[in-house]
């Protein structure tokens, strides 16, 4: 039965996500040891990661046919392309590398205008534009890839997923 899967629409489960890395960064601040800052830096560039794949494949693709959004979309896309160099910086460094503080920094920075372009602009005329039960059906697909993307992510060395792995035609049936 799936009926027990909480019904959360795409737009939220976005906001979560964002409130979710904000709350690691927060923590982040807090922490003084080298390796435990170092593996809350990769956990947050995986955290990163899953969010912005999600958004690319699932969301991304859906409101660049809404009228109008397609120019924000594009800009989303840069800063996602930005988010992702950072971390892929942050993610070669060793844990009490000098450069990680200043680092993560800007990946915060970069990650807080990301979150206040989509939450204050795109989301809201997303939520205009589309019928609740369709934002809901886009949630429980998004739900199902990030479950996949994170399983992948956070496995070790070769099984890493590759930039060019396309999403599974099965999940593509929620339309
Ligand atoms: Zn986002």
């Amino acid at each position: 039965m799936e009926t027990d899967v909480k019904s959360v629409d795409a737009l939220n489960l976005l906001k979560q996500d964002h409130r979710t890395v904000e709350k690691l960064f927060q923590s982040w601040t807090r922490l003084s040891d080298a390796t435990e800052r170092h593996q809350l830096c990769r956990q947050i560039c995986q955290e990163l990661t899953v969010h912005s794949q999600m958004e690319e494949q699932c969301f991304y693709p859906e409101v660049r046919t809404m009228a109008g959004l397609e120019d924000m979309v594009d800009e989303s896309l840069r800063e996602h392309g930005h988010v992702k160099q950072l971390c892929a910086e942050l993610e070669s460094m060793q844990a009490g590398d000098a450069r990680l503080s200043t680092q993560m920094g800007e990946l915060q920075r970069a990650v807080e205008h990301h979150v206040k372009e989509e939450e204050r602009e795109m989301f809201p005329k997303v939520r205009e534009t589309c019928d609740q039960q369709w934002l809901l059906s886009l949630g429980l697909a998004m739900q199902q890839q990030k479950t996949q993307l994170t399983q992948q992510v956070t496995m070790p060395g070769e099984q890493r997923i590759r930039e060019d792995v396309r999403q599974p035609s099965r999940s593509e049936s929620w339309r």
